[in-house]
């Protein structure tokens, strides 16, 4: 009953798609609901402040941009490997991380015992002294990369690491002007919002000299996956609008919080040879995207067959840790030496022994191929959903880095923004947190931890399937 009154609130009231969905039910006696996997956990009894408290005190003293999921927003207090609890005891499979950040689960205890064991020891000195924490995490990151990425910054955050990569890319090459995708995040800085297209998130404030070309979305772009086409444009850009050269171009290989978007194949290695001729660098932007979680590759960009000169991340890499770093070659990171480049929290004991931890596990737990292994048989099984349900017009990503584009008309890709925001009420209901996303709001982002298994994508299938059935 809520639901009605809250999409009256928020002024849906007149849509008769919506009065068509909350009139209707199952034709006939609903099938019973999924439910959640079995999980051997008892979560502690919580005592603290109540939902609808923390929710008056968040209005009072927190700043009024902030937004939150759901009609009744959840108080989570409680977290193991792939599940939340509420406030009352009530489990979720938690099918977005934190916004794709729990990388390896929820308090997964390896990470836990080296935060913990480090800030017994040493919390903080700043890189003003030695420690080995910073070396080992660093050597152990740049093992990762291909090619001559050996050169690795710690920040505190994906936004921070995106400012740094801008710096590099304009004094590296003496240029200014910026690429960047339309349906890009790339940040909430004064500078990283620049390079972010997605107007939601957009203050008008100058962003200097930023150019945002065609995204190569293969579903919803106008060249559908013709690479070339949408690569075009960029060289467009750069002859016509840029005088020819350019500092550097920045992507995510698959838009996080643009609907779960993977470029269409073949678009990076030829934007990335035409950016190189006009002077620039490439920076891939792999905050949602890398430590495996694509399944076929341990980056995102590996999976357009490309280097970068400079690669981005946070998130996943710390399991939750405010952590962020950018690896780029030798070189570039020579012009950084010009001057004192120096973050007081980058690189501290505490998040590199968490960040190194984090690495050491998905190796361990051979999380790349598990990401694999699941995402292909949540693919198959979403797909199959699509069979079924005409509102499921796109089912895309790989591995464990997924998104279902939800319509009212598969011809017209009419968005269907009311309805998404009906099932992401319902999934919830019945135990399924997922991510919302997409210039329209109308795509389901699925990014769980990545412990997340095949009982708990059948789960999520079945929680979609029941859910649309009601529709
Ligand atoms: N890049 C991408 C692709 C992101 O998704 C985000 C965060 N949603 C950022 C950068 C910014 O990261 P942070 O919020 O840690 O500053």
């Amino acid at each position: 009953m809520f639901l009605r009154r809250d999409l009256w609130r928020r002024g849906l009231r007149s849509s008769p798609e919506l009065r068509r969905l909350l009139l209707r039910g199952f034709a006939s006696s609903p099938p019973a609901p999924p439910s959640i996997p079995p999980f051997d956990h008892q979560p502690l009894p919580y005592t603290g402040m109540p939902g609808e408290e923390i929710l008056a005190k968040r209005k009072s003293f927190l700043g009024p941009s902030l937004f939150h999921y759901y009609q009744k927003p959840l108080n989570i207090v409680e977290g193991k490997m792939q599940y939340l609890y509420d406030e009352n005891g009530k489990r979720y499979l938690d099918c977005f991380a934190g916004i794709v950040t729990v990388s390896c689960g929820h308090c997964h205890p390896d990470i836990v015992n080296a935060v913990v064991e480090q800030t017994k020891l040493l919390q903080h000195t700043t890189t003003i002294y030695l420690h080995h924490a910073i070396v080992e995490f660093a050597e152990a990151l740049a093992s990762k990369m291909p090619g001559n990425l050996k050169v690795v910054y710690f920040v505190n955050s994906g936004t921070e690491a995106n400012e740094l990569a801008m710096l590099m890319a304009r004094l590296y090459t003496g240029n200014l002007s910026m690429i960047a995708l339309r349906n890009a995040y790339h940040g909430g800085s004064a500078g990283t919002i620049g390079l972010t297209a997605l107007h939601t998130w957009k203050y008008p404030i100058p962003q200097g000299e930023i150019h945002h070309v065609m995204n190569p979305d293969p579903y919803r772009g106008v060249f559908g996956s013709d690479a070339g086409r949408y690569a075009k444009e960029v060289q467009d850009h750069i002859s016509f609008g840029s005088s020819g050269n350019v500092a550097g171009f920045i992507a995510e290989t698959f838009q996080g919080v643009g609907g779960s978007v993977e470029l269409a194949p073949g678009y990076l290695k030829e934007v990335y040879n035409i950016v190189r001729k006009a002077g620039g660098v490439c920076i891939a932007d792999e905050v949602q995207s890398g430590f495996g979680r694509t399944g076929s590759h341990y980056w995102g960009f590996q999976t357009q067959d490309v280097i970068p000169d400079i690669v981005t991340m946070a998130k996943g890499i710390g399991n939750g840790l405010p952590l962020g770093a950018v690896v780029t070659t030798p070189e570039i990171a020579n012009v950084m030496s010009q001057k004192i480049q120096f973050n007081t929290f980058g690189g501290n004991p505490v998040c590199s022994a968490g960040g190194l931890a984090v690495l050491k596990v998905l190796d361990k737990e051979n999380r790349q191929a598990h990401c694999a292994d699941v995402g292909s048989h949540l693919i198959q099984r979403l797909k199959s959903l699509q069979q079924k349900h005409e509102i499921i017009g796109d089912v895309r990503g790989r591995g464990l880095m997924l998104g279902v584009d939800l319509v009212t008309d598969r011809k017209e890709k009419t968005p269907a923004k009311v309805e998404t925001a009906v099932l992401f009420e319902k999934l919830k209901d019945l135990g399924v947190l997922v991510g919302k996303g997409g210039l329209h709001g109308n795509v389901f982002r699925i990014k769980p931890p990545m412990c997340f298994n095949k009982a708990d994508a059948d789960f999520l299938v079945d929680a979609l399937d029941y859910a649309m059935s009601g529709m």
